[in-house]
């Protein structure tokens, strides 16, 4: 047990998310100070016994915040890497993303911290990250810069999010709910007047479009019809003459049929995403995929044929009873099938997830093993000529871990960069949409949220549209 105190601060939220990688929540208990108290000794970190006899001996860990919470987080991870013997190799990276980081200290806003030491110095002295880390989101920022560029004035993305899905997934924590059609078509009614509004405002507001992303829950999960009549309301409304890329997460091989993905082509949609998730059956089985392997193949072969650009697939090391040749075999199984995109996930299981529930310890289990999954695809995909373009860690990944998106023929996700980038506005309708203002002169973003349940969705739609037409546009964002 660790016994860690923290004097000069109320806000644990930044050193807990650090501790969380070195720990579960049943090995520590965390106290903070907002007064530093007379014991309070800025020098503190050195492991002490507990000397309450009724309990078991806690290591003690102190520290005092004097304005720079890295500092502090060095200590903490200094000292729980002594006690515990792991190295995380993001060092004390959490919530923030490393890429954007990398870019920010060399080009961006914060240039001037790294202008001696240089970047590099700068992840490693102040943040004590690994050097193989450093090296990749070094050579993602560089990649990036080279294939998507700098997201210009005035550009934008557009997301719309379709919250329904055939069945739920044993680690889901999205929107997603099961509903029949006539749910899904009063949905589609109030995500048609969001569409309207929405198209006539960022013309008005000089926006140019610049990609276009159909999320969810899984979008493919309405029929050919409503697919039709949905793509035809944003390419009627939204002006997609700068628009470079139109991607729909098919998601799931179960909803993946020849007449969706004519609509699809026919209506410009020219990069899809087919996730398996894993070539394993059995796994499928146990998180409630209910689609088979053959769905998965018979859903490239006909997205192959009907001529998208790009197909993403994505895949989750550490899945619940995979283990290392499981993985390896789904690997080699999608590079087979002819993926352009090869997105990688490691399991976090957050709490929303019936996963959750059944194992409140599951992220802490099998580190090293995900770890090691992570670095065979890296070096089998670079094999085969694919290249990591982005990369973001989550809040509830444990260990060194973070998800990776590999393309090859620079065929990148320009959407998924600039989510990560954070340097565009993005303009997301539909429940759970979270819309995001970007101020350049300021590097800031603002957040104008819908509400993620789809009913009360459809009741408050006119209040959403009220939120855009206040909040998002009519902003000055020169
Ligand atoms: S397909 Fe995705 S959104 Fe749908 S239930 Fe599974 S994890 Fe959730």
């Amino acid at each position: 047990m660790f016994d860690i105190r923290i004097t000069g601060t109320d806000k644990l939220n930044p050193y807990e998310e650090l501790i969380k990688v070195f720990l579960q929540p049943s090995e520590y208990r965390l106290n903070a100070d907002a007064k530093a108290g007379p014991e309070a000794d800025p020098k503190a970190g050195g492991p002490q016994e507990s000397q309450d006899p009724a309990e078991e001996p806690a290591v003690l860990l102190e520290y005092c915040y004097d304005g720079d919470a890295d500092a502090v987080k060095r200590q903490i991870y200094r000292d729980l890497e002594k006690h515990t013997g792991k190295s995380p190799k993001w060092g004390i990276l959490t919530g923030i993303r490393p890429v954007k980081l990398t870019w920010e200290l060399t080009f961006g806003q914060r240039k001037a911290e790294s202008r001696e030491q240089g970047t590099e110095a700068v992840l490693r002295d102040r943040y004590l990250v690994h050097p193989a880390k450093r090296q990749l989101a070094t050579e993602i920022m560089d990649y990036q810069r080279q294939t998507a560029g700098d997201p210009g004035r005035k550009s934008l993305s557009v997301y719309l999010g379709i919250p329904f899905c055939p069945t739920r997934c044993l680690y889901c924590s999205f929107t997603s709910n099961q509903v029949g059609k006539e749910e899904i078509a009063r949905y589609l009614q109030a995500l048609g007047k969001e569409i309207e509004y929405a198209g006539a405002a960022a013309a008005e507001d000089g926006f140019r479009i610049e990609s276009v992303y159909f999320g969810g829950g899984t979008p493919t999960t309405l029929d050919a019809g409503q697919l039709d009549w949905l793509l035809g309301l944003v390419e009627g409304h939204f002006d997609l003459s700068s628009c470079r890329e139109f991607t729909v997460e098919a998601g799931r091989p179960d909803t993946i049929t020849e007449d969706k993905l004519s609509v699809l082509r026919k209506r410009g949609v020219d990069r899809i995403s087919i996730n398996p998730q894993s070539m394993k059956q059995e796994t499928l089985d146990l998180i409630g995929r209910r689609h088979t392997v053959e769905e998965t193949e018979e859903a490239f072969r006909i997205a192959k044929a009907a001529g998208f650009q790009c197909i993403n697939t994505d895949l989750i090391a550490g899945l619940p009873g995979e283990d290392f040749p499981d993985f390896a075999e789904s690997l080699d199984r999608v590079i087979g099938l002819g993926a352009d995109n090869i997105t990688l996930h490691t399991l976090a299981v957050k709490r929303a997830s019936r996963l959750k529930e059944m194992d409140e310890n599951f992220n802490y289990k099998e580190e090293l093993l995900r770890e090691e999954m992570l670095a065979h695809a890296s070096e089998r995909l670079r094999r085969e000529g694919f290249r990591p373009y982005y990369l973001y860690r989550q809040k509830h990944t444990s260990g060194s871990t973070e998800n990776i998106g590999y393309c090859r023929e620079d065929k990148i996700s320009v959407y998924n960069i600039r989510i990560m980038e954070e340097r565009q506005s993005i303009l997301a309708l539909g429940a759970g949409g979270i819309s995001k203002i970007f101020f350049p002169a300021e590097n800031r973003l603002e957040r104008v949220a819908n509400v993620s349940n789809y009913e009360i969705y459809i009741e408050r739609i006119d209040e959403m549209i009220a939120r855009k037409r206040n909040k998002f546009f009519g902003q000055t964002t020169e």
